[in-house]
């Protein structure tokens, strides 16, 4: 069984799915941290995420640097979303992720193009989306417990705008950009806490899995 989950940014996606896997008992892959690491490898060969040919090069990134924190912060987000673009990286990166959708037992992928690209045949989709305001104010939230160099001190309105660009970025991109897929269950958590969010999914989760 394949469980996609796809969306934007601080949608609570990634929450949803670490959930959704440990409730079935199949392991979770977190696709952006992928991209994160090939935008974090880029900024360590001091090279141009915005060429196709260096973010190529930093798709041989070391398996340790999935490790770093660092990967989690607003920087390296802006960076993934900039290597994201590249054709020859996302192909790069398919494979790995083809293989851990695909193994015995199953999995749950989160990402932007599950649904659409590396899993079209998941016996679940879903799209989790959420208004900029809210999201933007999640991660604020995030950022503020977790004390990710200083970005706690980062004002919403900057979130907020970086969101906005981040959206623009990935829905526009000619490869894979975000979308829900046609038969994706599209769930919008803007008026949810985690809990009630993840009710919502793990009930419409159960109805797909009783028609398929
Ligand atoms: O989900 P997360 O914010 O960690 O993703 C960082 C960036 O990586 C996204 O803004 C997006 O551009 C890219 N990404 C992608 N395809 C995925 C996962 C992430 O293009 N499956």
């Amino acid at each position: 069984m394949i469980i996609a989950v796809d969306g934007p940014t601080a949608s609570g996606k990634g929450t949803i799915a670490k959930r959704l896997a440990a409730h079935f008992g199949v392991p979770h892959l977190d696709t952006g941290l992928l991209y994160r690491a090939v935008g974090r490898q880029v900024a360590l060969d001091g090279g141009d995420p915005d060429s196709e040919a260096d973010a190529l090069a930093a798709c041989a990134f070391p398996d340790a640097l999935l490790e770093d924190p660092v990967l989690r912060s607003e920087e390296v987000g802006g960076l993934a979303s900039r290597v994201s673009i590249h054709t020859a990286v996302r192909a790069a990166l398919f494979e790995r992720q083809r293989a851990f959708a695909t193994q015995p037992g199953g999995a749950v992928l989160d990402g932007r193009d599950i649904g659409t690209v590396i899993a079209p045949d998941a016996e679940v989709k879903l799209f989790i989306t959420a208004s900029v305001a809210e999201r933007a104010r999640r991660r604020w939230l995030e950022m503020t417990a977790a004390h990710i160099g200083r970005e706690d001190q980062i004002p919403l309105a900057e979130i907020e705008k970086d969101i906005v660009r981040r959206d623009a970025r990935d829905i526009n991109r000619k490869d894979a950009p975000l979308k829900a897929a046609s038969d994706a269950l599209v769930i919008d958590t803007t008026s949810f806490n985690k809990d009630q969010a993840f009710d919502v999914v793990l009930e419409a989760v159960r109805e797909r899995l009783a028609q398929a």
